[in-house]
């Protein structure tokens, strides 16, 4: 625009940026590129360093390497079968000669003239004697976009290569150079000596040296933390402005009395806190945090009871339906002698029962209901809903969350998870919701045994399992994993797995199996004859990682134990020690490397499960596990959570310190914009 360009902004279609024709177009769509700032920050996954130009003396085979030679006779072409093309070349510098091929790339052929130098890239093969490489990359000397350069590698899809996608690039950041708002306030950015954004974005994408790199990742990385931090401040603020009518107090006594066993004091408190919200006159918005077994279930009831003697009703979503039966199981016969109505709602139930309960609901017959996400559906109404409670936040993203509370007008929420947060994390993936933990396991609980070992030990575990059994206990089994590109199938393992339990190892015990894609019909028949003791063995994928609870299984088996992370492990483990009886969790892996080992070790070390999920976070990183955008929330492209500890905690003051300054941003524009337009998703879904 400043230089009269025809490039207005950055959600300009990629389609009108020079040298991107609609074809080209068309491939980046297929990786969500759309616009001209989809393209520029479409950031490299990492760089393959090419900087250095080796002799052909120099080369070690095996080692990728760059050279610069010249094409010493005319390049020969042969078919050596249907379908392969050969096209063999020498290349020669000072120090020697290089016997390049190219398998199925007929052009280089006339491509590659002799007498000319180009540079190779690629892996060195063959010995001291006889050097080659073979399908190297190659351009001609001095044009320096492949080769004698740190070159971006970036995730691709079919249709496009790095090539066209670094061209792209090239093209986008050419096209905005003038353009590129800096979202960072001048001060902010001097203050934290972050360097200019037109720079940040030039070498996050082509880096003049390794150092250049950093300045443009740490750069980047600060702006998302400090725009994330804003952008969740805001969300809460906003927020705070709405008003409900305060809860009255309610004598809790009756409810503590009613209970089979007395509550911790950290469940006490979690229950404290949630009430002191309900009664402040603003919609609650909490999340109960605790480890695997600390007892949410009865927190969460504890708030229903709550809400019931104000005179409203409360809604309880599970994200699987074995997981809402097993609440309406354990928790109506409780509430029900409390005089409370509930009903339980999920997708396989009978259309008539369904329509019933949602009539009972919207007449006010109902006062508390438990169901899967059934209870988004249309149909369902409720006369007055007071509050919600979603277990097991993992599953379900703000936008569901929302859903259900617009069913009420500004309901109270209260988010049960037990994927234990960092600290350091805890704003940045609850920065809109106030925490409670259960740092606090009910009393008697046993360790879980842990032990991590290879398929070798099998025989001996199943001999274990054998003696559990007849002890009078059951197990669980935790199938092979299949390959993620072959999910389709997991049925054919677990099912195969299963029959070959139940035919060739324990043809006396009774074994079943239960998988994802099986009917929630099914799924509750197999998992209600567990837990009535009708079955022995349970064979399952990660469908039980959640919630499940049958106390008399003792023993938890996980084959492949190297494919899961270890906050996955944990909750799996989780689904033992949940009676009197030791429990004992054994993680089959026969993965070789040291860093598997180390990470299953930590599982056989502690049963913390804040310190698996840091252990985790380091090793792993943040990335599919916390699954920002599964929370509904914008993801980070860039910033590691795992590694960024610092700069994050260094933006999050930074933003907190610029909204004192400036409640409302009048000052940066750019910075509002820009937050505006990352949290859009989140400004229509939460209030
Ligand atoms: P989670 O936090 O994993 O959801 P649950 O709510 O399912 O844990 O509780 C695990 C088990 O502990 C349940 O069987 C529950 O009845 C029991 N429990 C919960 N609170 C207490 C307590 N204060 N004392 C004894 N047992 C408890
Ligand atoms: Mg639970």
């Amino acid at each position: 625009m400043q230089r009269g360009d025809t490039m207005a902004d950055l959600t300009t279609d990629v389609r009108n940026i020079r040298g991107i024709g609609d074809q080209r177009a068309k491939a980046l769509s297929k990786l969500d590129i759309r616009t001209l700032r989809d393209l520029i920050s479409y950031f490299p996954r990492t760089y393959d360093d090419r900087t250095a130009i080796k002799a052909i003396a120099d080369l070690q085979p095996g080692e990728a390497a760059c050279v610069a030679a010249m094409v010493a006779a005319v390049p020969t072409l042969s078919r050596i079968r249907k379908g392969l093309e050969l096209v063999k070349l020498r290349a020669v510098d000072e120090t020697g000669a290089l016997d390049v091929t190219f398998f199925n790339q007929g052009w280089q052929k006339n491509n590659l003239k002799v007498g000319q130098t180009y540079q190779f890239y690629g892996k060195a093969e063959g010995n001291l004697l006889r050097r080659q490489m073979a399908n190297p990359v190659v351009e001609p000397e001095g044009r320096g976009e492949l080769t004698g350069r740190i070159v971006p590698v970036y995730p691709l899809t079919a249709g496009v290569s790095q090539l066209i996608l670094s061209r792209s690039v090239r093209q986008g950041l050419d096209a905005c150079a003038d353009i590129l708002p800096d979202v960072l306030p001048d001060t902010v950015r001097q203050e934290h000596h972050l360097c200019h954004i037109g720079f940040a974005y030039e070498n996050i994408h082509f880096p003049a040296s390794p150092e250049a790199l950093d300045v443009a990742r740490r750069r980047l990385a600060f702006e998302e933390l400090f725009l994330f931090t804003i952008g969740l401040k805001r969300l809460r603020s906003r927020r705070d402005d709405v008003r409900v009518p305060p809860c009255r107090d309610v004598d809790m006594d009756v409810f503590y009395k009613a209970l089979p066993f007395t509550l911790t004091g950290a469940q006490r408190r979690c229950v404290e806190e949630a009430l002191a919200d309900m009664k402040a006159g603003k919609p609650m918005n909490r999340l109960c945090q605790g480890d695997v077994g600390s007892g949410k279930t009865m927190v969460a009831a504890a708030c229903v009871y709550f809400m019931v003697q104000n005179g409203r009703q409360a809604a309880l979503m599970a994200p699987t339906e074995i997981l809402a039966k097993q609440h309406f199981d354990g928790l109506s016969p409780l509430l029900e002698t409390l005089g409370i109505r509930c009903a339980l709602l999920t997708g396989s139930m009978p259309a008539k029962i369904k329509r019933e309960a949602g009539n009972q609901l919207a007449a006010g017959e109902l006062n508390f209901v438990i169901g899967t996400h059934a209870l988004l559906s249309e149909g369902v109404a409720f006369s007055d809903l007071g509050l919600v409670v979603t277990d097991e936040q993992h599953r379900f993203g703000v936008a569901q969350r929302a859903a259900l509370s617009a069913k009420g007008d500004s309901p109270h929420m209260l988010v049960m998870s037990a994927t234990p947060i960092p600290r350091t994390l805890a704003l940045i993936l609850y920065g809109d919701l106030d925490v409670s933990v259960i740092d606090e396991l009910p009393p008697g609980r046993q360790k879980i045994k842990t032990v991590a070992v290879s398929g070798g030990y099998r025989e001996r575990i199943y001999g274990f399992l054998r003696k559990e059994i007849a002890a009078g206990r059951q197990a669980y089994i935790v199938c092979p994993q299949v390959e993620e590109s072959e999910e389709s199938d997991e049925r054919k393992a677990v099912t195969e797995y299963a029959q070959h339990l139940q035919q060739e190892v324990f043809p006396d015990l009774r074994v079943t199996f239960v998988h994802g894609r099986m009917k929630a019909k099914e799924k509750n028949a197999v998992m209600t004859a567990f837990a009535n003791r009708e079955t022995d063995i349970l064979v399952a994928t990660t469908v039980i990682e959640v919630g499940v609870d049958v106390p008399n299984a003792t023993v938890m088996v996980v084959e492949n134990a190297e494919r899961f992370g270890l906050s996955q492990l944990h909750q799996l483990r989780g689904r033992v020690g949940r009676g009197q009886h030791p429990s004992t969790c054994v993680l089959i892996s026969d993965h070789p490397s040291e860093e598997t080992r180390a990470r299953l070790r930590v599982m056989a070390q502690t049963g913390d499960g804040f310190k698996i999920a840091e252990e985790d976070l380091r090793l792993r990183g943040p990335g599919d596990f916390f699954g920002l955008r599964q929370h509904g929330l914008p993801g980070l492209k860039i910033a590691d959570l795992g590694c960024d500890t610092l700069l994050l905690r260094e933006a999050q003051d930074a933003a907190l310190s610029l909204l004192s300054a400036d409640p409302e941003l009048d000052s940066c524009p750019a910075t509002t914009a820009r937050v505006e337009e990352l949290f859009a998703q989140n400004a229509d879904t939460l209030n």
